[in-house]
C-alpha cells in the first residue's frame, strides 16, 4: 500500500541538523505512528513520505521553509524580570507559554541580564535546515473514527 492523504503510517526516523548533530529520533522498537495529510508532520517530510511504501528509506533535506519556518526577529524581546512572579527562579532555556494579542506562544528565556529577561518566541527549530533519515515500517488505512479526529487512535489515546 502506499502512503497517501488518510493513510497511517509508522516510520523509523532520525533527524539531524546540518553538522550531523542528533536532534531527535524514534526510540528503538517504537516508530512515530501519524495521519498523512493531516497537518501531524511538518510538510517537507509529508511531501517526502507520499507515494513511498512500507520497507522504504529515504534521506532527505528540508529547509527551513518547509519544516518550522523562518526566525523571525520580532519574536524575540526583552522584558523586565518584574513580569515574572516574586521567587520565580529563572534560567536559560526554560519555557513558558504566554497570551499575546494574537493567540498563545510559547517563549524561551535565551539570555538573562541583570533585570533584563531575554525571551525568544520563535519554534527552537525555526530557521535551520533539517536532514530526516527515514524508514517506513508500516502503512495501513485510516478508520472513519481517526479521520474525524484528525490524529491515529491506537494505545494511549484518551477516549
Ligand atoms: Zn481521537
Amino acid at each position: 500500500m502506499l502512503i497517501a492523504t488518510n493513510s497511517v503510517v509508522a516510520i523509523h526516523y532520525t533527524l539531524t541538523d546540518t553538522e550531523g548533530e542528533v536532534l531527535d529520533a524514534s526510540g528503538p522498537g517504537q516508530p512515530l505512528v501519524y495521519l498523512h495529510g493531516a497537518g501531524n508532520l511538518i510538510p517537507g517530510l509529508e511531501h517526502a513520505l507520499l507515494g513511498r511504501t512500507a520497507g522504504d528509506n529515504l534521506s532527505v533535506s528540508i529547509a527551513p521553509s518547509d519544516a518550522y519556518g523562518e526566525r523571525i526577529p520580532d519574536l524575540v524581546q526583552q522584558v523586565p524580570r518584574d513580569l515574572f512572579g516574586e521567587g520565580q527562579e529563572l534560567a536559560l532555556g526554560m519555557r513558558f507559554s504566554g497570551n499575546t494579542p494574537q493567540g498563545p506562544i510559547n517563549v524561551t528565556i535565551t539570555a538573562i541580564e541583570g533585570d533584563e529577561i531575554t525571551l525568544d518566541g520563535n519554534h527552537p527549530m525555526a530557521g535551520r535546515t533539517l536532514h530526516f533519515e527515514v524508514t517506513v515500517d508500516a502503512v495501513r488505512k485510516a478508520t472513519e473514527d481517526e479521520l474525524l479526529h484528525c490524529h491515529v487512535h491506537g494505545a494511549g489515546c484518551q477516549h
